[in-house]
């Protein structure tokens, strides 16, 4: 059955839909001249608001009251477009999908709930079928957004050329690390088939400990992948156990590709140093599809100039366009992710010509705040809380007069406590209670596991 269901995917969504002449398409645009690149990027961007202009709501009010013509005008123009974010969009979603559509966001099923034949159907069905799709929001309320068939194959071209940058062929394994939570196991069935068709194997990372990654550990051995992709604190965990137990005979890993959380360089550099492979970054989210990534310079991370306009605000926070959803588009959508660098353009032995920017830090949720208002970045705390005998930790603001510190050590660890608790005090000031605990147990995550989670909004 397996076999069949495979052909019938093969036939009509990968070739009869032309899936693979557009990804054809898109593989070589990077490698467009400048102008070539910025052709494209307007055009797309035209088309988006032209779309915006006649079926959003929002976006026909707002261009006629600022006086925007999305036929005629130049990137200055474009700025004048109010800029939205993830509150704004909440507050009134139907606003912002095609007017054509907005029942559907009432009725809409979220993928989530759907069975393996409703996903068959979806996938196969010839007409604009919706779903509902969400971010998963460490903080307050997640964001409902809608997707159809031409936005989520965007996002699987998208998926596949991120691949390409870390130099992935179809003939050498791909492993895929999961967090069993996470939603994309729901639908198992269908994502078994697509694995199998795609030379891709998965293995579930369940808990954060020792007897697990040793089992995950001779799983990889087993499967001998060429490639990883995974999150980078699962990756790291697993890292620290092969350099911890001096691990032998793993497979020769090409690349690694991080993805799903903010990624700092002291993990790279322990995943580089375990894996003796190379480590690409990505930066993108579930709304938004990849928006940047590195590739083979390493340089920094090329923006996907024909999937997203990105804008910097004088913050350095990371405003999205993106081109890919015409059903609930995302325009000048304030990403509060913030940029290490401007955004800029230098030739490398890559030849890609997109424009890059350096690493992405920071979203809203990773900072503590304190009483007298000050913004500490999760940065700060792994500093403070890096130490060997820890073995992880979290921290979690509940109140802004309240800090818990959560670390798991399997040794005595009274004295890095007492200065941790004196460093923090120092920093953080007296008018913050701490509240450091330890587990014998690692730590617990449904989500993504965060180091800093703060509930403060
Ligand atoms: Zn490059």
């Amino acid at each position: 059955m397996l076999d069949n269901i495979n052909k019938i995917i093969r036939n009509r969504f990968i070739i009869k839909s032309g899936f693979l002449n557009r990804y054809e398409a898109i593989k070589k645009n990077p490698f467009l001249s400048r102008n070539e690149i910025e052709e494209i990027s307007f055009n797309k961007l035209r088309k988006l608001l032209i779309h915006c202009c006649i079926y959003v709501p929002y976006y026909s009010k707002t261009m006629k009251e600022i006086g925007f013509n999305p036929y005629n005008f130049n990137l200055n123009d474009f700025k004048k477009l109010p800029v939205v974010n993830k509150k704004i969009i909440q507050a009134n979603p139907s606003d912002f999908i095609d007017y054509r559509y907005r029942k559907c966001f009432r009725n809409a099923k979220s993928y989530k709930n759907m069975n393996f034949f409703e996903i068959l159907f979806f996938i196969l069905s010839l007409n604009q079928r919706i779903f509902l799709d969400s971010t998963t929001g460490s903080t307050g309320k997640p964001l409902y957004f809608l997707q159809n068939k031409h936005s989520y194959v965007n996002l699987l071209l998208g998926i596949l050329r991120s691949w390409k940058y870390m130099g992935y062929k179809k003939s050498n394994k791909l492993l895929l690390i999961w967090q069993e939570d996470l939603q994309m196991h729901k639908t198992s069935l269908f994502l078994k088939i697509m694995y199998s068709m795609a030379n891709i194997e998965v293995i579930n990372f369940t808990e954060f400990s020792r007897k697990k990654t040793k089992i995950i550990i001779t799983k990889i051995k087993k499967i001998r992948p060429v490639y990883i992709i995974g999150f980078p604190s699962i990756i790291y965990w697993i890292g620290q156990y092969i350099l911890e137990n001096k691990e032998k005979k793993l497979p020769r890993i090409k690349s690694i590709q991080l993805i799903g959380e903010q990624v700092f360089y002291f993990q790279k550099a322990l995943i580089e140093k375990a894996f003796g492979s190379k480590v690409f970054f990505t930066y993108g989210s579930r709304e938004l599809g990849h928006i940047a990534l590195e590739d083979n310079c390493h340089k920094g991370l090329h923006i996907n100039e024909d999937m997203v306009h990105l804008e910097l605000n004088s913050k350095r926070e990371i405003i999205i366009t993106n081109f890919q959803n015409f059903i609930m588009p995302f325009i000048r959508y304030n990403t509060e992710d913030i940029a290490l660098s401007k955004v800029f353009f230098s030739e490398h032995k890559c030849k890609n010509n997109f424009k890059m920017i350096k690493n992405v830090i920071g979203r809203k949720y990773d900072h503590i705040a304190t009483p007298n208002n000050r913004k500490i970045h999760a940065f700060y705390f792994l500093r403070v809380l890096s130490n060997k005998k820890i073995l992880q930790f979290q921290l979690i603001q509940r109140r802004k007069d309240l800090i818990d510190v959560i670390l798991y050590s399997k040794q005595n660890i009274e004295k890095e406590i007492k200065i941790i608790k004196t460093k923090l005090r120092k920093f953080l000031g007296r008018s913050i209670k701490i509240n450091i605990k330890k587990l014998d147990a690692p730590i617990k995550s449904k989500n993504k596991f965060k180091y800093v989670i703060s509930n403060i909004d």
